[in-house]
């Protein structure tokens, strides 16, 4: 995909923000703790190798990806810290995790036997370091009963392909008020980690959401990605957003400009479809970004920032292009914000979510690499 660098269109990505979301929550760890940045997804849309470079600068001490791509990227990058693939990677991939330095996540005894193998093969003395993932109440990875659990242990016990670097669970409500099913979790996990027969380096479960909310887990390392980003992970359309113990401050917004403005009259129509029909004279604006920037047809109707006004997207959004209903006449070239980085401002990436009946995470992921990041540190994309 190329990024679409000849047109007024881009996320703009505050590094300062970063650095100072990280910054607190390194404050705010336990004694011994350890930050890994959670960079997946191109880091939730903002740019994997650009954020990881600066959460290097303030200290953090390594890093998880969900592909083995991902971390492949950040080490032809020259990232040297760290790295663990949380998702399930295909066995046969091992050799060129372990030669990479990269640790994957272990969903079961199976996995181990058959990545074995692929080991093996190479004869180049590959050790892979591995994190056994522990299926507690997600449904998703990772090993969830006892038995498979000890044996996996034994397999694991002298044997020199793999490095048993950690172990992890991930919950599935820790942004929620109410911590029955998260005490559930945890529960499970401790019952398993009773069983353990090795002494993994570090022991995880940390989100963001486990660590603001301080749930007051013992864990070796956070995995901290949403919060990195400035956004409250409790954030969700039916509830107010939990209180959070650090300061965040979002880094995201997405700009761009308007390419044409025109007046259109009386039963005039706005887009395909026509589902907006203008009732009087009505000044239109142009913005060139559509769905397939990610920005999604269900945004029709929301209110973005043109100059200083918040006007309403009318008629239904194209692939490339969306138009908007301006109070005046407004010159070519004026600034659209599209999502803000202000958590005051309408149009911030929460109200964003909410309106499309969406979370954060999925509006910042879904902006696509069609549009370039622009990083900036202290003023303006
Ligand atoms: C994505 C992910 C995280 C980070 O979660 P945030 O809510 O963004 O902090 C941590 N652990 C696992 C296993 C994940 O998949």
């Amino acid at each position: 995909m190329i990024p679409g660098i000849h047109r007024p269109a881009a996320v703009c990505i505050d590094l300062a923000a970063i650095r100072k979301n990280i910054k607190e929550e390194i404050k705010h760890l336990e004694p011994g703790q350890k930050l890994f940045a959670v960079v997946k997804a191109n880091a939730y849309g903002h740019g994997a190798v650009r954020v990881a470079q600066e959460a290097v600068k303030v200290g953090v001490s390594g890093f998880c990806v969900a592909l083995l791509d991902e971390a492949l990227e950040l080490r032809r990058a020259g990232i040297v810290q760290p790295i663990l693939v949380l998702g399930v990677t295909p066995v046969q991939f091992a050799p060129l995790a372990a030669a990479n330095n990269v640790s994957l996540a272990v969903p079961s005894l199976a996995w181990l036997k058959e990545a074995e193998k692929f080991l093996l093969e190479k004869k180049a003395d590959l050790v892979l370091k591995i994190h056994l993932a522990i299926d507690s109440g997600m449904g998703r990875i990772g090993f969830s009963e006892a038995e498979e659990f000890i044996a996996a242990n034994d397999f694991l016990l002298n044997n020199t392909f793999f490095f048993v670097e950690g172990m992890f669970t991930h919950f599935a409500s820790a942004d929620s008020s109410d911590d029955s099913y998260f005490m559930a979790q945890v529960e499970r996990f401790n019952h398993l980690k009773k069983l353990l027969k090795l002494k993994p380096k570090w022991i995880h479960v940390d989100n963001t959401a486990a660590s603001i909310f301080d749930k007051n887990i013992h864990s070796d390392l956070v995995r901290f990605g949403i919060g990195m980003y400035g956004l409250n992970p409790s954030s969700n359309p039916t509830s107010p957003d939990l209180p959070v113990a650090i300061k965040l401050k979002p880094a995201l917004s997405f700009e761009s400009e308007l390419v044409q403005v025109h007046t259109i009259h009386k039963n005039q129509g706005v887009g395909y479809g026509s589902t907006y029909i203008a009732d009087n004279d009505q000044i239109i604006g142009t913005v060139p970004v559509g769905y397939a920037d990610g920005f999604i047809r269900k945004f029709q109707g929301f209110k973005i920032k043109v100059g200083n006004e918040y006007c309403p997207i009318v008629g239904r959004i194209c692939m490339d292009q969306l138009m908007v209903r301006l109070p005046h006449e407004m010159p070519v070239g004026t600034k659209v914000v599209l999502i803000s980085n202000d958590t005051l401002a309408p149009n911030n990436i929460k109200a964003a979510a909410d309106y499309v009946d969406s979370i954060h995470y999925e509006v910042a992921c879904l902006l696509d690499d069609r549009l370039p990041r622009k990083y900036y540190g202290q003023s303006n994309c």
